[in-house]
């Protein structure tokens, strides 16, 4: 059993307490004044401004681990699908020994994510690089298989897990790939060129040469689900899996609104005019570099579709009842190799993705209508 304190010593200091923090974070009022949210909330919003007391928390955490970005899942228990494993500090520096990895150049790396556990705990993540072998003694060549055993979990692919996770951990899931990927890909001060440091929760980085502060972005994209009386325009990209079907979408420009940005996607990809758009709810995700999906319902005035064939592979209009029947039968998933693309039927992205949500709200209010 390894003993944190005297392993570390430099790295931790004494523990303050999280009550300490929520004290902070209230400017002394009594706790149960606020939510458990908002006490929450506002505890990790200090530790993102606080190094010190960011190491504090570091101590008492609960860690997930990505190896190189992919997610380590586990199997669900009580329930189908896989669950994000959550190790305590005690727990990852034995694993990170049995890896002859240094906590000491690991432990800085990590994240720290938005919200806490049932438990007050704060959460973090971390990345395992096998391109990057900072705090690495000695790299193996099956570093992944290593991880695995050791952590007692699976290396997944990120799109795929987001789908079989809960919503709660997809969220967090997403925040972590992001939030790593962001920082291993800006390690370098966009005025200057100079070194950039993260802060210890990574919630920012500051160039040591001009001391520029910055800090992780994403893109917006505007995601819509056209309609026109009692049918649905639904689009398929090239590297779609056979049959899938989905909302159009597109990044937002520079000077533009959500509306504008619909109103164009609209009238690009598919040559409509919109009439109406109206906003429903939005969803991060993590691809291609950290996006926020903004979801919207428009309405068009005609149904003549000129297609932009560079943009899409596909578009057709959808009746309500072929659409119910993508509905209940659910994704068919990723293997059709066997298939002929006609032989595949109308299936639409997971419940989960946004895109699944605009058409099931659809479909639910056109039966409500009748
Ligand atoms: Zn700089």
């Amino acid at each position: 059993m390894y003993r944190l304190t005297s392993c570390f010593p430099s790295f931790f200091r004494p523990f303050r307490t999280l009550e300490r923090l929520i004290t902070l974070s209230n400017n002394g009022k009594l706790c149960r004044e606020m939510s458990t949210y908002v006490r929450d909330t506002r505890a990790v919003q200090i530790l993102k401004e606080n190094d010190d007391l960011c190491k504090d928390a570091l101590e008492r955490g609960v860690f997930t681990v990505l190896y190189d970005m992919k997610p380590l899942l586990v199997k669900a228990t009580g329930r189908r699908g896989l669950s994000i494993p959550w190790w305590d500090t005690n727990e990852l520096m034995q694993k990170l020994f049995q890896l002859r990895m240094d906590p000491e150049a690991i432990l800085p790396q990590c994240v720290l994510l938005n919200g806490c556990t049932e438990q007050h705990t704060t959460r973090f993540a971390f990345n395992i690089s096998s391109k990057n072998i900072a705090g690495t003694k000695d790299v193996p060549s099956d570093l992944q298989t290593q991880v695995e055993e050791t952590f007692g979990a699976s290396v997944f692919n990120v799109r795929k897990a987001l789908f079989v996770v809960s919503p709660t951990e997809g969220q967090l899931m997403s925040q972590a790939h992001s939030l790593l990927s962001w920082h291993a890909s800006h390690q370098f001060c966009s005025q200057c060129g100079g070194n950039s440091t993260k802060n210890l929760a990574g919630s920012k980085r500051r160039c040591a040469a001009c001391e520029a502060e910055h800090y992780p972005q994403m893109a917006p994209v505007g995601i819509v689900l056209v309609s026109h009386e009692d049918k649905c325009l639904l689009a398929r990209q090239k590297q779609f899996p056979p049959g899938m079907y989905s909302a159009l979408a597109g990044f937002c420009d520079m000077g533009e609104s959500l509306e504008d940005t619909v109103r164009r996607e609209v009238a690009e990809e598919v040559g409509l005019e919109v009439d109406t758009v109206s906003y429903m709810s939005s969803q991060h995700w993590p691809f291609p570099h950290s996006s926020i999906m903004l979801g919207c319902n428009a309405t068009v005035r005609s149904m003549e579709l000129e297609v932009d064939k560079t943009e899409l592979e596909d578009a057709q209009w959808f009746s309500l009842p072929q659409i119910q029947v993508a509905l209940m039968a659910g994704p068919l998933g990723f293997d059709h190799s066997k298939k002929t693309s006609e032989s595949i039927p109308l299936w639409i992205p997971p419940r989960e993705a946004i895109a699944h949500q605009l058409i099931r709200n659809w479909a639910e209010k056109k039966l409500k209508s009748l």
